[in-house]
């Protein structure tokens, strides 16, 4: 977890204790989760939560304030591994544009005619904005990433906010993560009225 955070560090992903980045717990019940209120450069393998599945906690500190979402993700969604929550800079300013696309449930969905998108199930959600750490933003969530315990975006943007990836392991969600990132500084470069 210290690379994952190094990493989003480094690319300016997270500032302060912005974000914030869970693995299920594969040696018993539960998934770890990085902590509320720790500055980043504070941070190490000390400050780790561990979150059972009553949503009581084991650790030195609390977890982050935006546990519910890793919470239902990792209850509806078997196959996830790993998510990461982060507030690149491009996503969250895109996100502040109007989409025409929407997919099956009426979410706006940016896409592009390019390659990358196949990867994100032909596009990438753009939630409204939603109050953080509420039960209400965790269950939309969770329910726009799939249905019926099948992942159909790896990734969604949560308007005026962040964005959440998830994977198998941490590599996959901090890859998505990156690609979002990339794929939103293209789309900002276009002029809004050539979008799709
Ligand atoms: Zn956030």
């Amino acid at each position: 977890m210290d690379l994952a955070v190094d990493y989003l560090v480094e690319r300016n992903f997270v500032v302060r204790s912005q974000g914030n980045l869970s693995l299920r717990n594969v040696i018993g019940e539960g998934y770890l989760i990085t902590p509320a209120d720790v500055p980043w450069h504070r941070f190490d393998s000390k400050s780790v939560v561990l979150m059972h599945p009553d949503g009581c906690f084991s650790g030195q500190r609390t977890q982050s304030s935006e546990w519910r979402m890793h919470d239902f993700i990792y209850r509806d969604h078997p196959d996830i591994g790993a998510i990461v929550h982060a507030h690149p800079a491009n996503a969250v300013a895109l996100s502040h544009r109007t989409f025409r696309h929407t997919d099956p449930l009426g979410i706006p969905l940016m896409n592009f005619p390019y390659e990358d998108f196949v990867h994100f199930g032909g596009g990438i959600p753009i939630l409204p904005p939603l109050p953080s750490g509420t039960e209400e933003l965790a269950e939309h969530v969770s329910r726009a990433l799939g249905v019926g315990g099948s992942i159909k975006y790896p990734a969604l943007i949560l308007a005026q906010h962040g964005v959440v990836a998830v994977g198998r392991d941490l590599e996959q969600a901090l890859t998505t993560m990156d690609l979002v990132e990339h794929l939103c500084e293209i789309r900002l470069k276009i002029p809004p009225a050539d979008t799709y």
